[in-house]
Parts: C-alpha cells; structure tokens; sequence
C-alpha cells in the first residue's frame, strides 16, 4: 500500500533542503519579510526556486501576517481617519472590533490553507499529497505577498484619494476618472491572477523530464506479481505478456512530450485521446514521469481559450452598442478584462478541485502512484473539458447578455413585435440553461475520466 517511491532528487538545490528546519526554514518571524519582499520583487526567482526550500510553518506564517496585515493597517487607518468614532471608545467598541478581525484574519487564512490543498496536485517533482501541500502553501504564501502591498495602497488612496481623482478629472475629464476606478478594482485580481500563474507555470522548472522505472515485477496490466514468471510466458492472472510489462521501449511519451512537428495537433491529439480513451492512451505511452509538461499544458489550454474567446466577447458587445446607437468605450474592454480573469480562474479553482477529488479517489481504491504522476495522467484528461467548459460559460454570458438585450425595448432599438422579442428571449434564455447544464455534465464526466486514466495508469512499470 505504501511503496510511494522517493521524492527524486533535486540537482538545483543541496541535499537535505526539504527537510524543516533547513533551507528557508529556521524562525518564521524572521523569515517571512524577506520571502515576501522576494515574492513581491522577484517573482520569478521566488517562484522557480525559493518555495522549493520553504517549511510548510514558514509558509502558513507568512500568509497569515500577509493578510493580517493587508487588512489590518487599511481598517486601522480608515477607522481612525473617519469622523464617525466616538470620543469615548468604550472596551465593547474595541473588543468588537477586535474580534470581527479576528475573525477575518482565522476566514482569510482558512481561504490559503484550502487554496493550498487544491493547488496541491500542481506540484511537480513530488511524491505524497503532504510534500505538495508544503510547497503549494508555499505558492500561495508567495501569492499573499501582494496584501501588505495592496494594503498600503489602499491607505494612500484613503488619504490621498480626492487629490488623486481631482487631478485626473482635469488632466483627462470625468469620463475616464470612472475607467481609472474600475481598473483600480482590476489591479488585486489581476495582481494575484498573474502572480498565481506564475507560481504554477514555474514549479519545477529547470530541471529534468526524467523517467522513473517503478522497479517492480508487476503485471502491467492486471498488478499480478511476476517475480517468477519467465518472460517469454503470459501473466497468469489476464494473459498479457510477461515481456510486454517489461519492456519500456513499447511505451513511447504522449505526443505533446514528444518533440518535432507542429504544436497544435500534438496538444489535440493528446488531450482527445487521453479524455476519449484514457486505457488505451496509457497501455501506449509512458506513465512514470514528472506532471510539469502536462499541466502547463493544461494551463495553456485554459488560458488561451479564455482569451480568445474573451476577446470574441469584447467583439461581440462593441457590436451590440453600435447597433443601439451607443459608443464604444474603453469600458467594454475592462469588462472583456474581467471577463477573462473571472472566467479563467473559475475553470481553473473547478479543475484543481475535480483533479484533488479523482486523487482520492484514487487513493481509496489503493492506487499507490506517486502524487504528481497521478496529477500527469489527470491534467491531460482534464484538458478537453476544461476547454468545453471555457467555451461554454463564454457563450452562457452570451446567451444571457444577448436575453437581456432583445427583452430590455429601451435597449434593443431593432424590429421586432413584443410576441417576437418575448420568443427570442425565451429561446436565448433557455440556450444559456443548455450552456450550464454543458458546464455540470462536463464536470461530472472529467471526474470519470481522471478516474478512468488513473485506473489505467495503475500497474505500468514505466
Ligand atoms: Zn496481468
């Protein structure tokens, strides 16, 4: 049940560096201003190699202080600036206050442990869920940096916020005051988005793809010990051939591993057949390597899909204006900005949860496959529907704006009888419902089939 090989060694750090107390790891106290300020100021660096060295204490501290203090001080500050506070504050006003932070602080840091545990499958190189959960509290520490950061800003705004929107409404005029408010909102969501992906796209880079041979005498296919069956015999258990569990020439990488012609149908082909066909995909391919090609893969997916098609809806709503008679402001482009951050990150958070869901799954059933192996097979089953369920939630908002549009007469300006524009909604509405129900069904379908890839991932020796 337990021969979860060793986490392999890492050749960009000296020996020893994960264990606490080492590395990044003495007193969280004093450890937690430098990282953050690494985080802040050299993501890329924090990222690709200092949460490698990071105890899961040091981590969880950090993220704590980070929101405690990012929304600590701007409380504080707005709270003493306002006029609104009695002269005599009375214990009960303070305790109250107190404890409502409290209480916020305990929410905030609950919210980074849990977005840790699903962020915990992304980790690459590692071999238990307790060893990726070190490092994705890591990332998410790294992340939170931005708090203390954003809270400082908020602060400078509070105290200088009319100089600033006086002087942009005489430099600009009062229309653009309005778009500079709505990206000042966009800055923390863009902020912890990018720093987010960055955290994901760069874990484990720099080092090899190697491959990792299990070591063992098992049937590939059934698990059956073959420790004394000759080779040119077949399993006793299915039939298969000995020779085939052992020979690791047969199992060729996944087409989008595989080097050389064009990136696209390569990517295509992978993630079909790994969604469609999952036994068959991994009885051919190898199984036992690292899941960072695999999940970056995956994020590509997410995001140039949502971008494509965010930028589609921007097309789309500048449309719509003109045919009313409306201009099209820089407003629509921060609404196809939001769009696209919401969107992804939604696809993103539901995917992580169905990947860390079929891990357990998994897990249950016996699967004793290292971690990130599990997380290689699932990414590449996810890929199609996390593309599906892009595709879907854009035409869904679509559909809605669309509903809103025809049944709105003060908005939709076309031809078209009351009767008629009560139909279309209708039928509009009820394309948006078909776009969730798409979203649900897909859900439920990519958990079988990480399920499926994982059954079939199993017994394979390399
Ligand atoms: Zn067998």
């Amino acid at each position: 049940m337990t021969d979860v090989s060793p986490e392999v060694a890492d050749p960009g750090l000296p020996t020893g560096s994960d264990h606490p107390g080492s590395g990044v790891g003495g007193s969280g106290w004093l450890v937690w201003p430098l990282t953050t300020l690494c985080a802040v100021f050299r993501p890329i660096w924090f990222f690709s190699s200092v949460v490698r060295r990071m105890s899961f204490g040091v981590s969880l501290t950090g993220a704590i202080l980070n929101v405690a203090l990012g929304v600590g001080i701007p409380l504080l500050v707005i709270g003493i600036a306002s006029e609104g506070l009695p002269n005599d504050i009375s214990a009960v006003v303070v305790l109250a206050a107190l404890g409502t932070y409290a209480v916020l602080v305990v929410l905030s840091a609950t919210g980074l442990f849990l977005s840790a545990l699903l962020l915990a499958p992304a980790m690459s190189g590692v071999g238990s869920l307790w060893q990726a959960l070190k490092r994705s509290m890591a990332v998410v520490s790294g992340v939170s940096s931005l708090c203390p950061v954003l809270g400082a800003a908020v602060i400078m705004f509070a105290v200088h916020g009319e100089a600033i929107t006086d002087w942009l409404r005489a430099r600009y005029g009062y229309e653009w005051v309005g778009l500079f408010m709505a990206n000042l909102a966009m800055v923390p969501a863009l902020w912890s988005l990018v720093w987010l992906l960055l955290g994901l796209f760069l874990d484990g880079r720099g080092r090899g793809q190697d491959d990792r041979p299990r070591g063992e005498c098992r049937c590939e296919r059934c698990g059956y010990d073959l420790k004394i069956i000759p080779e040119e015999q077949v399993c006793p258990e299915c039939g298969h051939p000995v020779a085939c569990s052992f020979d690791p020439e047969r199992r060729a990488p996944p087409p989008i591993e595989d080097p050389g012609g064009a990136l696209l149908p390569r990517l295509a082909a992978t993630l079909w057949l790994a969604f469609w066909t999952p036994k068959r995909f991994w009885q051919r391919h190898r199984v036992r390597r690292d899941n960072r090609r695999a999940r970056n893969a995956f994020l590509a997916v997410i995001l140039w899909g949502c971008c494509l098609l965010s930028a589609g809806h921007v097309f789309c709503l500048a449309v719509l204006l003109s045919i009313s008679g409306e201009e099209t402001t820089g407003m629509t482009v921060v609404a196809g900005l939001w769009m696209f951050m919401s969107v992804s990150a939604g696809v993103l958070w539901t995917n992580q949860l169905v990947l860390l869901i079929g891990q357990a799954i998994s897990r249950v059933r016996g699967n004793t496959m290292r971690s990130d192996e599990l997380a290689r097979a699932g990414y590449y089953a996810l890929g199609l529907p996390a593309l599906v369920e892009v595709v879907a939630v854009h035409l869904g908002i679509l559909f809605v704006v669309l509903a809103v549009w025809v049944w709105i007469p003060s908005v939709f300006v076309g031809a078209g009888t009351g009767s008629e524009r009560r139909i279309a909604a209708a039928v509009l509405s009820g394309s948006a419902l078909v776009c969730g129900l798409v979203i649900v069904a897909m859900g439920v379908w990519s958990l079988v089939s990480v399920a499926r890839s994982h059954e079939a991932c199993r017994y394979a020796n390399y």
